[in-house]
């Protein structure tokens, strides 16, 4: 694949013809080439992205929605293609992509929906002669800046909202992934939104960044990615007062409590960690069981781990290539300083290279037993099929413990008590908790962390809110 910028609604090459490569994460094999924007192709994205904000917002919100569900039967249309390149650059199973696909169109599907019941307010004024109007408006061009891990969804669960409110977008997907996001800039490029409207680019994240943050005109930053290139896009971001919304890093523990239903839990503990070969920022990181049922959970958990298999997503891997080699040595690292400090493997338990070759990363699904607090795994995020099992007994210090973290995404607690329940949900310090399930990404619901796993939120009527800003009107008769 030849994978192009998307500027002005026209494909095109850099300026000066620059790309890199894209490499396939299972046999670390090129598959294509993408460009590699400059600072002028910055820049005129930025100018149509002016220009496309004026166009976006004169057109009605009916008329923003006719486009928006366009692209929703467009990428169903096209899921099985997009799906297919997505597992090519980013390794993750097939089924998982194009769950990932499904996933995302139902965010453009939502916000078709949530962009006409966008409303103001007509206020009862204290003197006859003033009429008070709250108008909401949208805040203009914003910037999106999105991680590899789920290459359509994350950009998706911006770019919904951002339209549907009448923001125009330049999007800057992660240098490992750009193929999907230019395969879904294809069907933008069919719907036929008013030019200007979307802009992709891809190439150097420094120089790109740069370039958006400390132009004037891009007035909101949407990031969704590690806390540390967060924190350092949030300070750059001050400078033009942008707003800002932060997706970031997590390290989500999961509870078993001793009332739990066992084989609720294990199902649970299974899709919570390994999806997406533990690449997901909402993955459970690490796993308390309570003492009293240890023994029975984790046989019937280490038997449904030992089902799972590493290989290459396009043959149905259950658990993919990890994305490169900074990432599989993360792993390696937190595994090795678990057994260096009395940790045990259950199952899984070391790293390989693919069978052919020149062949990338791949981590079995690993459970680690005889887990301390001390340990990195426990402190740092994993990414990675992982997962560490800690013993706890009484309920009140395990939500402490769970909480030791300056990461504040997601949580997960399996109990029948309702009580229990309700202690968890109100003592837990994370912005998303699931009790008896893994699922925590429905479209309703707004996605989004506290601490230091960021700000915003995506998804259900509260995603747009990220896109509108409040003007008053007062008018004296
Ligand atoms: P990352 O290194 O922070 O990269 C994310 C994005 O930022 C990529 O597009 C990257 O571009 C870009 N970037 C890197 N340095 C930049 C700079 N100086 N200026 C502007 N952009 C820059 O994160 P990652 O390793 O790809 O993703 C994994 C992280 O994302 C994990 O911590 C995970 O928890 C988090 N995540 C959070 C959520 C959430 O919703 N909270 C969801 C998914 C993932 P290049 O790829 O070109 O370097």
């Amino acid at each position: 694949m030849n994978g192009k910028l998307y500027i002005g609604g026209k494909f095109s090459a850099a300026t000066d013809g620059a790309t890199f490569d894209v490499v396939n994460p299972y046999n670390l094999k090129k598959i294509g080439e993408q460009a590699a924007a400059t600072k002028v192709d910055v820049v005129r994205a930025i100018d149509f992205a002016e220009s496309g904000f004026a166009a976006l917002k004169a057109l009605t919100a009916h008329r923003r929605a006719d486009l928006l569900r366009k692209l929703y039967t467009a990428m169903l249309a096209n899921e099985r293609e997009i799906a297919q390149t997505m597992t090519e650059e980013q390794g993750k199973p097939l089924k998982e992509a194009i769950g990932e696909v499904r996933y995302a169109a139902s965010y453009v599907q939502w916000y078709a929906e949530e962009g006409i019941r966008v409303q103001g307010d007509i206020l009862a004024p204290s003197s006859s002669k003033m009429r008070l109007h709250v108008l909401r408006e949208p805040v203009g061009p914003v910037a999106l800046i999105t991680p590899w891990n789920f290459p359509l969804a994350m950009m998706v669960r911006k770019l919904a909202p951002a339209i549907a409110a009448g923001c125009s977008v330049i999007a800057k997907p992660a240098g490992q992934t750009p193929f999907t996001a230019v395969k879904f800039f294809e069907l933008i490029d069919q719907v036929g939104f008013p030019e200007g409207s979307c802009q992709l680019l891809t190439g150097s994240a420094a120089m790109i960044g740069e370039a958006l943050l400390d132009d004037f005109r891009i007035r909101k930053l949407s990031f969704t990615g590690s806390t540390e290139v967060g924190k350092m896009l949030a300070q750059k971001s001050a400078a033009t007062l942008k707003r800002v919304s932060m997706e970031l890093g997590g390290h989500a523990p999961l509870i078993i409590f001793s009332d739990a239903d066992i084989k609720k839990a294990v199902k649970g503990a299974v899709l919570s960690k390994y999806l997406n070969s533990g690449q997901a920022c909402i993955a459970s990181n690490r796993l308390y069981v309570h003492a009293a049922i240890k023994a029975d959970f984790v046989a019937a958990l280490s038997e449904s781990v030992r089902g799972l298999k590493e290989g290459n997503g396009m043959e149905n891997a259950d658990i993919g290539p990890i994305i490169d080699q900074n990432a599989y040595q993360k792993i390696a690292l937190h595994v090795d300083d678990a057994l260096a400090k009395g940790g045990k493997v259950l199952t899984g338990g070391r790293g390989y290279r693919a069978a052919d070759g020149a062949g990338g990363y791949l981590y079995p699904a690993t459970l680690l037993d005889d887990v301390d607090d001390e340990m990195l795994i426990v402190n740092e995020e994993t990414f990675g099929p992982v997962l560490p099992i800690l013993t706890f007994e009484d309920d009140d210090d395990v939500i402490r413990r769970a909480n030791a973290t300056p990461y504040g995404l997601a949580a997960y607690a399996y109990t029948e008590s309702l009580t229990r329940a309700t202690k968890v949900m109100e003592g837990l310090e994370f912005g998303m908790i699931g009790i008896n399930t893994p699922g925590l990404g429905a479209v309703q619901t707004p996605f989004g962390g506290v601490k230091m796993s960021g700000y915003g939120r995506e998804g259900g009527k509260y995603g747009i809110e990220e896109y509108l800003q409040t003007k008053v009107v007062n008018i004296g008769l």
